[in-house]
């Protein structure tokens, strides 16, 4: 099955509006001649609207990087998906680790949080991955499962299929450090592997699971070239156009 690639850039707490602007023009005007990979940007919440202006007509996805799992109301501090569909977004990043480790984020919350993207046409990509114990102590595999069941508890094969995984090891983000291309693979196999049990094999093929951990344009080919690496969700090395372009060009690095 021929999965088209695609990458992801997580601007996190980062961009003024202005600064948003631009770097979603500077994308948009270098990507011009890319049609075999798909490209979505995900800026903060209140760039949202300013840079889904900046790439009306230029085939690059916006995503948000959270949505509540409610419809709008009294909820001080949280956005509907409704106002993230209004502001022109088709993505959302659901669980993200900085979301886990700082804002309280669950398995549980993550599954409300798929639920609302799906039911309202959000495209979710849920984040998933170990610590750097865990994967010491041999339970990287139990720890990448146990919580894919969790966070996907009871969501049909119909919405696993508007669905992308992001495998994304919570010591390769922001560190430097990286997965080696043989190590990520392994993880995605396994991914795929329970996608397949839990769902079906012809679904799991479809599925695209992106890697995510300190990707740069000089590993992502590499990574890339891995048969069960679909794409990269980028955090770093996507504010600046020229090294998140350089990412989005794996194929001629
Ligand atoms: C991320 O924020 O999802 C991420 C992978 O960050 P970085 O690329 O900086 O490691």
């Amino acid at each position: 099955m021929q999965r088209k690639p695609l990458i992801v850039g997580n601007w996190k707490c980062f961009k003024t509006v202005a600064e948003g602007r631009q770097l979603a023009r500077e994308i948009r005007d270098g990507a011009t001649d890319i049609s075999d990979v798909d490209i979505v940007v995900a800026p903060p919440h209140t760039g949202l609207a300013a840079v889904g202006e900046e790439l009306s007509g230029a085939d690059i996805g916006l995503a948000a990087q959270n949505v509540h799992w409610e419809p709008p109301g009294a909820w001080t501090g949280e956005i509907a998906a409704e106002q993230l569909l209004d502001a022109g977004c088709g993505y959302v990043i659901i669980g993200h680790s900085e979301r886990r480790q700082f804002f309280g984020e669950t398995p549980g919350t993550v599954n409300r949080r798929l639920r609302r993207c799906l039911e309202t046409n959000l495209i979710p990509i849920v984040c998933t991955g170990e610590t750097q114990q865990e994967r010491e102590s041999g339970q990287a595999k139990e720890v990448i499962l146990g919580d894919l069941d969790g966070c996907l508890d009871g969501l049909t094969a119909s919405q696993l299929s508007r669905m992308i995984i992001a495998y994304e090891p919570l010591w390769a983000i922001g560190t430097g450090l990286t997965a080696t291309p043989e190590m990520a693979q392994q993880v995605h196999e396994w991914i795929r592997s329970w996608t397949a049990s839990e769902y079906s094999p012809q679904l799991s093929s479809r599925v695209r699971i992106l890697y995510g951990g300190s990707v740069k344009p000089d590993n992502a080919s590499d990574l890339m070239g891995q048969e069960d690496i679909d794409g990269a969700l980028v955090g770093g090395a996507s504010l600046d156009s020229k090294t998140f372009l350089g990412i989005v060009q794996f194929e001629s690095g």
